[in-house]
């Protein structure tokens, strides 16, 4: 009936599991949406901001589900383009990004990993348990008043100060450390 003759006699005919078989493997299409670089911290990939959420494999096709995260962070728009693009050149032929909301990311979801790249970039990593995604309103609240101070990542010390509540993106605040006297970024908890 329809006009899909060619195309469907194509791939019956094909072996299974021949041509594509690499394409077609959800662990390639995991491992290249995993390493794509965050544009506002380009040190983590989305592997390491923990926001790959699901990712389906059918033949040529695949479907990856992320998570944003500080939200009305631009980066995402771009994440979300290189995704796709290095789906694509891996070889598969369609790929669709999806978006999930809920549960809302947390900065919690940073890996150990890619702690350890922000901190080995002078970036003071989210202090882990802060937020505890209450139900509800978020009150707000003035972080530095409350938790564990933010260690400097140069000298360990954990004698900073908060200096500004943005850096370069949104996504980070700045700080100073009163031992070595250095300035540095801090990536904020949400
Ligand atoms: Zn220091």
């Amino acid at each position: 009936m329809s006009g899909a003759g060619v195309g469907a006699q194509a791939a019956s005919a094909a072996p299974a599991g021949a041509g594509a078989a690499e394409a077609s493997s959800p662990e390639l299409a995991r491992s290249v949406a995993a390493a794509v670089p965050d544009p506002e911290l380009p040190m983590l990939t989305v592997g390491d901001l923990g926001i790959l959420r699901e990712v389906a494999v059918d033949g040529d096709r695949v479907t990856v589900w992320l998570t944003p995260t500080y939200s009305g962070c631009p980066a995402v728009h771009e994440i979300r383009r290189q995704v796709s693009a290095r789906l694509e050149l891996a070889g598969f032929g369609e790929v669709e990004v999806r978006t999930v909301l809920s549960p809302p990311w947390s900065s919690d979801w940073i890996t150990p990993e890619g702690r350890r790249k922000l901190a080995g970039a002078g970036v003071a990593p989210p202090r882990s348990g802060l937020d505890s995604q209450p139900a509800g309103p978020v009150p707000l609240t003035l972080r530095e008043e409350r938790g564990p101070a933010v260690d400097c990542p140069l000298c360990g010390s954990a004698q900073t100060v908060r200096t500004a509540a943005f850096g370069a993106t949104a996504c980070k605040d700045l700080y100073r450390c009163r031992d070595c006297g250095e300035p540095f970024e801090h990536v904020k908890e949400i």
